[in-house]
C-alpha cells in the first residue's frame, strides 16, 4: 500500500510568547493510500488544526507534513491535492447548487457546459440529481451537506479531509449519512481523513481511528483494538463506557495496579463464585440494555445488562453479585 499523508513530529503553537496554547504537539502519523482514517477527540483537542495543517490552511510552527510521499509542508491550499469538507459546509448562498459543486472547475477556467455535465454526475453520485437549479437556502440539512461533498470531490483529491460533517445532522439522518459516506468512499477508493468528536461515528465508519487527546495521538489503531485495547486511561474511557479500576481495588479485581473492564462484559449471578457483590445505587433503562451503578464495598462498578439476557434488573437498594470472565479485564499501564 502506498501513503497517502505522512505527519513527522507535526506542532502547531498558537500565541505569543508566554501564553502559548500547543494546539498540535508532536505527531506522528501515517494514513495508507484508500483509508477510512479518524481522528477523534473531545473539543478542542488539536483535531481541526491538524486537518487544517494537512489542508494547508494552518502552517505546523514545526514538523513535516507529506501527501503522497511528497513534502507539502510550505504549499497552499490550492496546490494540495486534497480537499475539505467543513463543518459549516461554506457554500455560496447566491450560486446555484450546480454552481456550487462546480466552483473548483470555474476557478480552473473549465469552459460552463463541461464543468455542469461533471457537476452533474458528481449531484448524481450523492443521490441529489435534479437539484442543480436550487439554491442552497432551498435544500435540507442534510442535502446541504450532500452538496458540500459534491463540491469537494469533483476536483478529485486524493485525500477528502471532513471536519464533523454530520455535526449538524439530527440523529437519524446522521446514521443514514455514516452508511451512506462509508459506502462511498469504498466505491471512490479515496482516502478519506475524517474527523469527529462522536466515538460511535468513528467506531462505526472507520478503518482506523487515531485518538487525540491534548495536542497529542495517544493511540492510533484498528476500532477493535482501540476499543477492546486502550492504550491509556484517557482512550479507555473517552472510546465506550469504562470502569476504570485502580490501586487495591485494580488489584483485588483485576490482579493489576490499573484496569479497564467494560460494562457490558459484567453479568449478574449468584453469590457463590461472584467476583464482587455489592448493592445497586442507580438504574437507567436505555432499551437495548440497563445501565446499573454498583457500590462494591466503596468501588462503584457499572454494568450493561442486555434486555436479550432476560435476567430480572434489580432495583436500587438491592444487591447485585457480579461476574466477569477473567479475558474481560484490560489491564491498563498505570503511568499512561
Ligand atoms: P478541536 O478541533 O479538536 O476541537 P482545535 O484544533 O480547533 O480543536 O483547537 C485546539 C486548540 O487550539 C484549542 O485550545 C483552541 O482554542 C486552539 N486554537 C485553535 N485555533 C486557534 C487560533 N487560530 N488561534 C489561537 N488558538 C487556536
Ligand atoms: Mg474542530
Amino acid at each position: 500500500m502506498t501513503t497517502a499523508v505522512t505527519l513527522e513530529r507535526v506542532s502547531c503553537v498558537f500565541g505569543a510568547a508566554g501564553r502559548e496554547v500547543r494546539a498540535v504537539d508532536g505527531v506522528d502519523l501515517t494514513i495508507e493510500a484508500g483509508e477510512f482514517f479518524t481522528l477523534l477527540g473531545p473539543s478542542g483537542s488539536g483535531k481541526t488544526t491538524c486537518l487544517r495543517m494537512i489542508g494547508g490552511f494552518t502552517l505546523p510552527t514545526s514538523g513535516r507534513v507529506l501527501i503522497g510521499g511528497a513534502d507539502v509542508s510550505q504549499q497552499p491550499p490550492y496546490a494540495r491535492p486534497v480537499n475539505t469538507v467543513f463543518q459549516d459546509y461554506a457554500l455560496f448562498p447566491h450560486m446555484s447548487i450546480r454552481d456550487n459543486v462546480a466552483y473548483a472547475l470555474m476557478v480552473k477556467g473549465v469552459d460552463k457546459a463541461e464543468r455542469h455535465r461533471r457537476a452533474d454526475e458528481l449531484l448524481a453520485l450523492v443521490e441529489l440529481a435534479g437539484v442543480g437549479d436550487r439554491r442552497p437556502a432551498q435544500l435540507s440539512g442534510g442535502q446541504r451537506q450532500r452538496v458540500a461533498l459534491a463540491r469537494a470531490l469533483i476536483s478529485q483529491p486524493q485525500v477528502l479531509l471532513l471536519d464533523e460533517p454530520l455535526g449538524a445532522l439530527d440523529l437519524k439522518l446522521r446514521e443514514q449519512m455514516q452508511t451512506e459516506l462509508k459506502a462511498l468512499q469504498r466505491r471512490l477508493g479515496i482516502t478519506f481523513l475524517f474527523i469527529t468528536h462522536d466515538q460511535h461515528e468513528a467506531l462505526s465508519m472507520s478503518d482506523r481511528i487515531g485518538v487525540f487527546n491534548k495536542g497529542k495521538l495517544e493511540q492510533v489503531g484498528t476500532p477493535q483494538a482501540v476499543y477492546n485495547a486502550p492504550a491509556t486511561r484517557f482512550v479507555a474511557q473517552f472510546v465506550g463506557a469504562a470502569n476504570v479500576l485502580d490501586g487495591d481495588a485494580a488489584r483485588a479485581l483485576a490482579g493489576n495496579a490499573s484496569a479497564m473492564l467494560r460494562p457490558e462484559r459484567i453479568r449478574l449471578g449468584a453469590a457463590a463464585g461472584a467476583r464482587t457483590s455489592g448493592t445497586v445505587r442507580e438504574v437507567q433503562y436505555f432499551g437495548a440494555f440497563t445501565r446499573i451503578k454498583v457500590d462494591a464495598q466503596g468501588v462503584l462498578l457499572q454494568a450493561d445488562l442486555s434486555d436479550a439476557a432476560g435476567a430480572p434488573v434489580p432495583a436500587v437498594g438491592e444487591a447485585a453479585h457480579l461476574h466477569w470472565d477473567e479475558r474481560a479485564v484490560h489491564a491498563l499501564d498505570a503511568a499512561a
